[in-house]
């Protein structure tokens, strides 16, 4: 459902933040993309939403390549995906229950279905009771959870997330990639950009690990890979530490 065919991004500075990758996630997976701070996961996550335009290669979502759809279609295309910040961005005049409805009256969505809906997945998030605080009134978890909410209020096919826990204390951390986890497990498929080593470590999902925009591990059921593991300078033919889903080209049959 998300495919990078060899896509680099170099910015105005010079600065290759993804160098060349390639990638593939399926519908229903759930992805750790991690790394140390500047290493690309944010450039990464951009251009998956189209805020970010690649300097080469294709990106595919849902089968369409999304580097050559026109502006107007950029709102459908984000439509399909809910998002995460690592400082939750809620409107702050507004209540916890307008926040998460807001986002479906940009979409224009029926009225009724709003007040079904709404109720619906802040109970999933854990906070119908405190419908009607403001986000100051909430401590930090909290306000990730009603971001959480609005992010997939509208049933996106895919939910991102950059760094959804970097604001967080510890423990606080762990609930919310939980919550992250269990949406996933109704479904979604869940993207998240992180470098929360000992929540990575714990969930044993894949992880792909990314150093100066090149991809340098990517397994399923994995821990945080340190640096000193990787193995891509060693020896240039060896990709063993690159999963079926670097190639993704070569895993398809005819008809599959
Ligand atoms: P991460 O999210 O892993 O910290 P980023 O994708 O934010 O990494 O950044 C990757 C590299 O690209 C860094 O060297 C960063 O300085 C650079 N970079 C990010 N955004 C921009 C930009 N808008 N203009 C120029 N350089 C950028
Ligand atoms: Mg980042």
């Amino acid at each position: 459902m998300i495919e990078f065919r060899n896509v680099t991004k170099v910015y105005e500075t010079g600065i290759a933040a993804v160098n060349n990758t390639s990638l593939f996630i399926e519908k229903g997976e759930f992805v750790f993309i991690v790394g140390s701070s500047g290493c690309g996961k944010s450039t990464l996550i951009k251009m998956i939403m189209k805020e970010v335009e690649p300097s080469n290669g294709h990106i595919y979502i849902n089968g369409i390549d999304i580097t050559k759809i026109s502006k107007r279609r950029i709102p459908i295309l984000r439509r399909s995906m809910g998002i995460v910040f690592q400082d939750f961005r809620l409107l702050p005049d507004k209540s916890v229950y307008e926040n998460v409805a807001y986002a479906m009256r940009v979409i224009e969505a029926d009225p009724k279905i709003i007040k079904k809906q709404v109720p619906n997945v802040l109970s999933l998030v854990g906070l119908l009771d405190k419908a009607e605080f403001l986000p100051n009134q909430l401590s930090g978890g909290e306000q990730q959870r009603v971001a959480i909410a609005r992010a997939i209020v509208n049933n996106p096919s895919v939910l991102i997330a950059d760094e959804p826990t970097g604001n967080l204390d510890p423990d606080t951390a762990w609930e919310i990639m939980s919550l992250l986890s269990d949406i996933n497990r109704r479904g979604t498929t869940v993207v998240v950009a992180t470098h929360a080593k000992d929540i990575v470590d714990r969930m044993k999902k894949r992880v792909i690990s990314i150093k100066n925009g090149i991809i340098v591990s990517d397994r399923e059921n994995s821990s945080y890979v340190e640096e000193h593991n990787e193995g891509i300078a060693q020896n240039p033919n060896d990709y063993s530490h690159l999963s079926k889903h670097n190639f993704p080209w070569t895993k398809r049959k005819a008809g599959a």
